[in-house]
């Protein structure tokens, strides 16, 4: 087998040279299939590469945030953040326009770096040539092979994904980390407390720090052994510039989040509680549902508020929380240690709950309780009818049901199955799956022929109706 290969891309160039399409047709969005969680908008601007099949790849497209910002001032934002944080950047210029002075900045900046870069050459459709189109102006940029592509079409994008994937790190085997330890994500924004909260649930405990192999640079994973159970927790906090929280610096902590929600069943999320609970909390939620980790809300500084404003805090979290009540909060301080030693526990019960041992009979069981308590509605005059369920993987828990007209099904109809399984089946914590397949109508397509004896039956109902 050959070792997957992981890492972050990031989509660098001025706007309009085609970036956030390029984005879209790497990410393959699968939005259609994924139920929107209400009250939140889609950021599409960092996502997991789904269009790309031999790799782990979490992309960002820097763009579309300087429009308060000077160029340079943008371009010293989003480029440098990109040569930083990435493990390879993608250069996307123009091909229908001259190269701009701000291309030639970029491209100074990037090559001031030691971080791969690939030239993209974008909207080569339509232009004479198509992709022989003459590259030699693009090459003054000075990174070669230049990459021609058609972002819309498709043309050239293969190639330019083959050499990405080839330059990225390889991820560590699972053999190299711990089998038995339990890998906990510690995401947030920026200055919320992750690293000390990871600090904080080192002390006093044995604890051993080594570099997160094959992510990001700056991820660490620090090893904590509790009582009996070793826990691997990923702080991703490791943003160089922290002093200086922009827009594009907490955007790149979202992309050091979902890097390490890939390799992590469960995740910390972190927020200030003296700040409140964020747009951009609600994302990372969203990001962790996704990914299928098990997430845990834990509001740090806990020791900044008074009784009024905890009040307050605990009431905003609990309405913001509501489209996934089944998330777990736990008010901490860092600072002062407190509330540390029952997330330990909770991550371990979450951790043993994923293991989602369920017998098919039981299963079949619960989805005979959940769906005579309210049962499918009707598709075009017919019923749905879901039939049996089986257990497909666990961590995330995944079911599979299988019925008739499953595509049928309402949104809320499939969100009612989600939350009656995972209470039934006490996964709370978890972010269940449920996979429909539908059954072959046998008779679809099938003319249903008439016996002579049917035909006469037939005509003669058919005469006795007109009589009447
Ligand atoms: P990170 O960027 O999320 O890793 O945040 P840091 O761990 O670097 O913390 C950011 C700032 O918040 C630092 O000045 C910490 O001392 C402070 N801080 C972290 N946890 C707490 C806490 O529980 N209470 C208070 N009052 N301050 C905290």
């Amino acid at each position: 087998m050959t070792a997957l290969r992981s890492g972050v891309v990031a989509l660098v160039g001025r706007p309009n040279v085609g970036k956030s399409i390029l984005f879209n047709r790497l990410c393959r969005s699968r939005d259609a299939l994924v139920l929107d969680r209400p009250g939140l908008t889609r950021d599409r601007q960092y996502g997991r590469a789904r269009g790309i099949v031999d790799a782990d790849v979490t992309l960002v497209d820097t763009g579309g945030l300087h429009d308060s910002l000077t160029i340079s001032e943008a371009i010293d934002d989003q480029v440098m953040l990109a040569v930083e944080e990435a493990d390879l950047v993608v250069f996307v210029v123009n091909a229908r326009e001259s190269l701009t002075t701000v291309d030639f900045e970029i491209a100074d900046e990037l090559r001031k770096s030691d971080t791969r870069v690939l030239l993209a050459v974008n909207k080569i459709d339509g232009i004479s040539g198509g992709n022989d189109f003459g590259v030699s102006e693009f090459s003054q940029l000075g990174f070669n092979p230049v990459f021609p592509i058609s972002s819309t079409h498709g043309h050239g994008v293969s190639q330019l994904v083959e050499s990405l994937v080839a330059q990225l790190p390889v991820l560590a085997a699972p053999s190299e980390i711990a089998s038995d330890s339990i890998s906990v994500a510690v995401i947030g924004r920026p200055n919320v407390g992750k690293s000390s909260l990871v600090n904080a649930l080192a002390d006093d405990n044995r604890c051993l720090v080594f570099d997160e192999p094959g992510t990001t640079r700056d991820a660490v994973r620090v090893r904590i052994g509790k009582d009996e159970q070793v826990f691997d927790f990923v702080d991703t906090a490791g943003i160089r510039r922290k002093g200086k929280t922009t827009d594009v610096v907490e955007k790149f902590s979202i992309v050091k989040a979902l890097d390490a929600l890939k390799s992590c069943p469960t995740a910390l999320l972190v927020i200030d509680a003296s700040e409140g609970f964020v747009e951009q909390d609600l994302h990372l939620i969203d990001y962790a549902i996704d990914a299928g980790t098990a997430v845990t809300l834990v509001a740090n500084k806990w020791d900044k508020l008074d009784s009024h404003a905890r009040l307050k805090c605990q009431d905003q979290i609990r309405r913001k929380l509501r489209f996934a009540d089944w998330i777990s909060v736990k008010y901490v301080s860092a600072l002062k240690k407190t509330g540390l030693g029952a997330l330990f526990e909770l991550v371990h019960v979450l951790y043993d709950r994923g293991a989602f041992e369920v017998s098919t009979h039981e299963l079949n069981e619960v989805l005979k309780q959940i769906t005579t308590a309210n049962p499918p509605p009707v598709a075009q005059r017919r019923l749905i009818r879901l039939r049996y369920a089986h257990r497909v993987a666990s961590r995330p828990p995944t079911i599979l049901i299988h019925g008739n007209q499953t595509d049928r099904l309402p949104a809320n109809y499939v969100r009612y199955l989600e939350n009656e399984f995972r209470r039934i089946l006490g996964l709370e914590g978890w972010p269940i799956v449920v996979n429909f397949k539908k059954s072959v109508n046998p008779f679809s397509g099938r003319k249903n022929e008439l016996t002579p004896r049917q035909q006469k039956h037939r005509a003669r109902l058919v005469r006795h109706r007109k009589r009447k």
